[in-house]
């Protein structure tokens, strides 16, 4: 071998070496600052570049050549502006200390190339470099090698050109290619090696199993979760076993066959299944099985990812359960039972809500909107008692929220009394329980009338049907109270019958009873106003409250009256006009401005019945100052003499 191919051969080795001490240097530093990849590059090339220079080729005599663009060139493309930068530096040092009358074709040959390579690294925009690009990377260096010759001034380079630029560009070419390619099969294995540890790791802290068997069921690999879950003492232990050695033969086998089935099948499978250990625990597993296919594509075994569901699968069933029992409980309440979602939908009723609306069953099913289902309601008069012209009003009130939370008494149509408790719920839905008051509503009511009556009767004199005294003391208190508000007048007649203790003796006592039945119903029949009320005020003595009604109002009813028991003729022997009448006694008082009392305004009407008595009978008269008291003594005298006589 000749000293040319030996410095030729010596320059390749240098190349190489300095570019399998990067690829070697790259895996230290790779997991350090982005940086120091960078620096550690260009330091490394600029040193094989100036190596390089040190270890020229003589291609002709005179003509000296070295593969430094190639190293230049790799160090932009592969490491970035800095590496380049760096080793453009270290390269231009080296021949500008190397000297000679080559130092500015040298600096523009570095220049030339550095640009090359961090152009090129810059294009690739981060992607990996494919062969095409390293081809391209190659030739352009040729270019940066040869263009120290183009700017030379010299002749002298000019004229080498033809003599050696074929040479130099093959062995540019060549060594740029080879490296190039060395660098990136290994970037290339780096990632691979990479991605491997990543998977690794995520397979590994994996907390399902995840595992590889061959067709006969053998582990090919397995991860820690799969170790864990088969009880073994790590995954290791499970690698060339089957199912059988940590199984039950019934659960063995039960997974044999899913796999003999996944293989037959060819395609993926998912389910769910419950096994049980060797120590007899029972665990649900949620599991995939898919066909492990090889590089051309043949299923040589089955790849399985197993989760334990067993909790999920427990709260599955606690939920079932509670759902059973809560079912239960709602199917045997005696209420009815309807819940809404937030948005007004209909998603439960249970069968005695059904029941209740059962001709409106179409409208109250799930899914509905309570708006729908109000508004038919209302429509067809399910609910008494909605004024049909105000059906949206009072479907906006219900729905305005301030409705949620009640309690309502309702009526519906067919005559049944409902409670109805509205709730919300804590999702923003509404609850609401239906229970059936009927028959409650229904001795409330006879209770309620019941008590009217007693009332009624309470106030109520037996033999004529007028108020009694004690409803007579209390109407005429509130009638004068009233009246008094209202700045309205007051009257009272006292009314006695004439001669009646003679009637009696003459007609017997029930007779007597009769004629004072008589007489009320006439009272009752004359009065014509509703707030006129008469009384029995004791023994044969009626008594007529007239409030809002002056004196002169007063005298005609008293007169009307008087003149409508004449009409009733009823015989009376001891009589002057031979029928039975009545004496009345008018008093009047406007409570707003005199001051005089109830107890004082029935006095003043029974001391006009007296004035009435003294003045023969069968007449009306009204209080006076002098009313009473010469009237008692006149009607003593005259009754004395009745007696003598
Ligand atoms: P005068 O014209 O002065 O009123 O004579 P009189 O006989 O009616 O006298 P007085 O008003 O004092 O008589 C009351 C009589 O009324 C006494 C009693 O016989 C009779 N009397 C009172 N309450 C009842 C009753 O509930 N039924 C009957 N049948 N008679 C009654
Ligand atoms: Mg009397
Ligand atoms: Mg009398």
């Amino acid at each position: 071998m000749n000293t040319h191919w030996q410095e030729l051969l010596a320059n390749f080795a240098v190349v190489v070496l300095f570019v399998s001490a990067w690829t070697q240097a790259c895996g230290w530093v790779e997991n350090r600052a982005p940086g120091s990849r960078s620096i550690m590059v260009g330091l490394m090339m600029g040193a094989g570049s100036a190596v390089l220079m040190q270890i020229p080729v003589e291609l002709t005599p005179g003509r000296i050549v070295d593969l430094r663009s190639t190293l230049i060139a790799v160090s932009g493309f592969f490491g970035g502006p800095l590496s380049g930068l760096i080793t453009a530096v270290i390269a231009s040092a080296a021949r500008i200390a190397s000297g000679g009358s080559g130092v500015w074709p040298g600096i523009v040959g570095i220049t030339v190339t550095t640009v090359i390579g961090i152009s090129g690294n810059r294009l690739l925009r981060g992607r990996q470099p494919r062969p095409a690009d390293l081809i391209l990377l190659s030739a352009a260096t040729v270019v940066g090698a040869l263009s120290g010759f183009f700017v030379s001034g010299s002749s002298q380079w000019k004229e080498s050109l033809p003599e050696i630029g074929v040479q130099l560009s093959v062995m540019v070419m060549i060594s740029t290619l080879v490296v190039s390619f060395m660098i990136h099969q290994d970037a290339s294995r780096r990632l691979v090696t990479r991605a491997n540890h990543t998977y690794r790791a995520i397979i590994e802290a994996l907390p399902d199993s995840l595992n590889a068997k061959d067709r006969e069921g053998r582990f090919l690999a397995a991860n820690p979760a799969t170790a864990k879950l088969m009880r073994a003492e790590n995954a290791s232990d499970l690698i060339g076993k089957t199912d059988f050695a940590f199984y039950p033969a019934k659960t063995a086998d039960t997974f044999r066959a899913d796999e003999i089935a996944v293989l037959a099948a060819g395609s993926s499978r998912i389910f769910e299944q419950e096994i049980t250990r060797l120590d007899g625990e029972k665990v649900w597993l949620s599991t995939l099985k898919t066909p492990l296919l090889d590089e051309s594509g043949a299923i040589v075994g089955l790849i399985t990812h197993n989760r334990d569901v067993t909790n999920q699968k427990r709260l599955e069933v606690d939920l079932a359960e509670t759902q059973s029992r809560l079912s239960i409980a709602l199917t045997h309440m005696a209420d009815a039972l309807v819940m809404f979602d937030p948005n007004g939908r209909l998603i439960f009723s249970n069968a005695q809500y059904d029941a209740l609306f059962s001709d409106m069953s179409e409208v109250r099913a799930p899914g509905v909107n309570v708006r729908e289902i109000l508004r038919a309601s209302a429509d067809r008069g399910e609910e008494t008692g909605i004024p049909a012209a105000k059906i949206e009003t009072w479907l906006e009130t219900f729905r305005s929220g301030a409705q949620v939370d009640t309690d309502r008494e309702i009526r519906i149509a067919d005559g049944r009394w409902l409670h109805v408790r509205t709730r919300s719920t804590l999702d923003g839905g509404i609850l609401a329980v239906l229970s059936d008051i009927s028959a409650r509503k229904v001795a409330e009511q006879a209770l309620s009338e019941l008590n009217a009556r007693l009332e009624v009767l309470a106030m109520t004199d037996g033999l004529t049907g007028l108020l009694n005294r004690r409803a007579f003391d209390q109407t005429l208190r509130d009638e004068y109270a009233r009246c008094q508000r209202n700045d309205e007048p007051l009257s009272l007649l006292m009314i006695d019958v004439d001669m009646f203790k003679a009637f009696n003796d003459s007609y017997g006592h029930p007779a007597g009873d009769r004629c004072l039945r008589s007489i009320s119903e006439c009272l009752v029949k004359t009065l014509k106003r509703a707030v006129d009320k008469s009384a029995r005020y004791g023994g044969e003595e009626l008594a007529v409250i007239l409030p809002a009604t002056s004196f002169e109002g007063a005298w005609h009813v008293a007169e009307t009256l008087r003149l409508a028991v004449h009409a009733l003729a009823i015989p009376h022997s001891h009589s002057k006009s031979k029928i039975v009448t009545i004496s009345i006694g008018v008093s009047s008082v406007k409570p707003a401005t005199e001051q005089i009392g109830v107890q004082e305004l029935v006095g003043r009407a029974d001391e006009a019945l007296y004035d009435a008595k003294a003045a023969g009978r069968d007449c009306v008269r009204r209080w006076r100052p002098t009313s009473g008291r010469d009237a008692a003594r006149e009607v003593a005298r005259v009754s004395d003499r009745r007696h003598a006589g």
